[in-house]
């Protein structure tokens, strides 16, 4: 019997389970998909093998690709951009690691308080979150991001504008910065060349700027688990949960059990204390284990479906109310000059709005963009939004680009710049996760129906969406773009939060201000779906992980009796040298 059950080995899970192995605990994570073990070998930088949602190796299913996908019941045109497997929607992800903006949490007085959800707050201030922060920060690590072509046009651009140079982690105003992101920066020959020959790792260190994140990151070439570029967890944390006897003085291994879908976390005969979890595995074998504490982290979408699965208890009607997404949208321009957008580590360099939002600069492989581009809410040429119409907000034209017009756009895909609006979205009750859905049950029982009312969000919504996409395409104008297009996406949900929020008020959250479940005790959540709101706009990841880390002692205080740690001692870094040599040592 572990002490300790994680559901699911994505952004939050493995921290937890890294935190609480270093600290002596017994800990078995459940993974719903695979391992990649040797992403060498088991991976390609080919777009549609990579993420064809049916049949792509990073997908939402089993691990044999020749089974289906698990479905969700979505809303029309939209897609849950979620990755099953260990790291999680990480395998995805491009690192972007800023903070929260701290108008989100209790306690802000700046001026601009009014501009953020205030009904929907963190129940704690931000300086209580900071030392986490910074922890795992140290961990991933975080590094402040090369800068090459497609950065300097964009931020060019942001600097034309009058957005001042932001140096600061905290975001206090308006302002442009490289982003801080959890890829090692390039070292050796990496970055200096395209040759594979001279691309193997220890020569090439860090970030190869192959330009392919979106398909995993296996690089350098030969390079242990650990020391790969990009930090998504299984290469940073779920390296250090599964050595953590050799790098911590009182560590415990943790063990991942794979291709195991939990079906029902177990309770007592009350129903308000967690004692265990049911899983299925691939062979369709069903198997019950028990544990002090229960630890929920399968995403903002399958959390919720597995807590209504389970039929635990839901006074207030709130379990997967609330889905916040930072109601994307895309702006592209065309330019004469070239501006290395296939190139390079996929988001180096950010804007920031706090009260609205932000804009990334994204790159993006060919298939890539043109994807983006056919993604659109607003039909071609804009003809064909069924209500709540948008304008061009000033850019040339609107919509899906298609026949001709997307030849000419991507006709060379390096004199493209894609800007990424992330929208500072409402936590709003009707957009939210329920099971059972519509379609039909698959292995494991009935799938999630997401719900989101994409065209009557809340005016705020809507307001803050419209001033980050103006201001992106003004962007675009001011770096030198010839032409500039406006997406209009649909439901990209791929920034998926607060279904099963942390809150101060047990009528509006699901978790108490520790984390854990108010209705059932020693059952916590550590995934985006704790997160109390959209953090402002900033991505979600780097947050989940800092609240994961202080939920992890808030687990050992409670039920271990154990001290907490976070500036108390200094963290270990997934890349120090007692990692390397357990991960290389155990053929991780
Ligand atoms: C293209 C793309 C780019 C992104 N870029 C960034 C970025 O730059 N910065 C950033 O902060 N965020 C980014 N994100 C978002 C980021 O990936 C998520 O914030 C993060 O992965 C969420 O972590 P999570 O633990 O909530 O969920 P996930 O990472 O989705 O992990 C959930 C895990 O639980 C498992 N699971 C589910 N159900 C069960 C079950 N019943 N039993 C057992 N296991 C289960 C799943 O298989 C999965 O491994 C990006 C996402 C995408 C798609």
């Amino acid at each position: 019997m572990p002490d300790v059950i994680v559901i699911g080995s994505g952004g939050g899970g493995p921290v937890v389970a890294k935190e609480l192995a270093a600290r002596g605990l017994d800990v078995l994570v459940l993974e719903a998909g695979p391992r990649f073990a040797d992403p060498a070998t088991e991976w390609t930088h080919f777009e549609d093998d990579a993420n064809n949602p049916v049949s792509g190796f990073l997908r939402s299913g089993p691990a044999d690709r020749s089974r289906p996908p698990w479905l969700r019941d979505l809303p029309q045109h939209s897609y849950v951009w979620q990755v099953t497997g260990v790291g999680g929607t990480t395998l995805h992800y491009f690192g972007n690691s800023p903070r929260a903006v701290p108008g989100v949490f209790a306690g802000y007085d700046g001026a601009d308080r009014s501009l953020y959800d205030t009904g929907h707050l963190f129940p704690f201030g931000y300086d209580e979150l900071r030392p986490y922060y910074e922890w795992v920060e140290a961990t991933l690590p975080v590094q402040t991001a090369p800068m090459g072509t497609k950065e300097r046009v964009f931020l060019r651009g942001a600097a034309a504008l009058g957005l001042p140079h932001q140096v600061s982690l905290d975001t206090t105003g308006p302002g442009h910065r490289a982003q801080q992101n959890a890829i090692l920066q390039p070292g050796g020959t990496a970055g200096r060349t395209r040759d594979p020959a001279l691309l193997r790792h220890p020569r090439a260190r860090g970030c190869t700027m192959c330009g392919h994140c979106y398909q995993g990151c296996s690089l350098p070439a030969g390079a242990p688990r650990n020391l790969k570029a990009r930090r998504s967890t299984d290469n940073s944390y779920v390296p250090m949960m599964l050595t953590a006897d050799a790098w911590s003085p009182h560590g415990h291994a943790v063990t991942l059990v794979t291709g195991a879908v939990v079906t029902r976390i177990l309770t007592d005969d009350a129903g308000t204390v967690a004692r265990g979890v049911r899983f299925r595995t691939d062979d369709g074998d069903e198997q019950e284990v028990t544990a002090d504490v229960v630890v929920l982290a399968a995403g903002a979408i399958e959390s919720p479906r597995l807590w209504q699965l389970s039929d635990l208890p839901d006074p207030y009607d709130r379990v997967g109310r609330g889905l916040t997404d930072h109601h994307l949208d895309a702006v592209f321009g065309v330019f004469d000059e070239y501006t290395g957008e296939t190139r390079g580590a996929g988001s180096n360099a950010r804007v920031d709005l706090p009260g609205y939002g932000g804009i990334e600069q994204v790159g993006m492989p060919p298939a890539l963009q043109a994807y983006s581009l056919g993604f659109s809410d607003s039909g071609i040429h804009g003809h064909g939004r069924a209500g709540g119409v948008v304008d061009t907000a000033g850019a040339d034209g609107l919509g899906r680009l298609v026949g001709t017009d997307l030849l000419g756009a991507l006709s060379d895909a390096d004199r493209t710049l894609m800007a990424l609006v992330i929208t500072d979205d409402d936590v709003e009750d009707d957009n939210r996760v329920t099971a059972p859905g519509f379609l039909p049950a698959d292995d494991h029982g009935p799938v999630a129906r997401v719900t989101m009312r994409h065209r009557q969000r809340s005016a705020r919504t809507r307001r803050n969406r419209e001033h980050c996409t103006r201001t992106a395409v003004e962007l675009m104008r001011a770096a030198g773009a010839k032409s500039v297009h406006r997406c209009d996406w649909p439901p990209l949900i791929l920034h998926a939060h607060s279904t099963m929020r942390m809150g101060a008020r047990e009528e509006d959250s699901i978790l108490d201000p520790s984390g854990e479940a108010r209705w059932v005790r020693r059952l916590f959540v550590a995934d985006n779906s704790a997160l109390s709101n959209s953090l402002g706009g900033p991505n979600p990841t780097l947050t989940t992980q800092a609240l994961a880390t202080r939920t992890a002692e808030r687990i050992f205080a409670a039920y271990f009796g154990g001290d907490a740690w976070v500036g108390r001692e200094d963290p270990v870094c997934s890349i120090d040298d007692r990692v390397t040599e357990a991960v290389i040592a155990r053929g991780l």
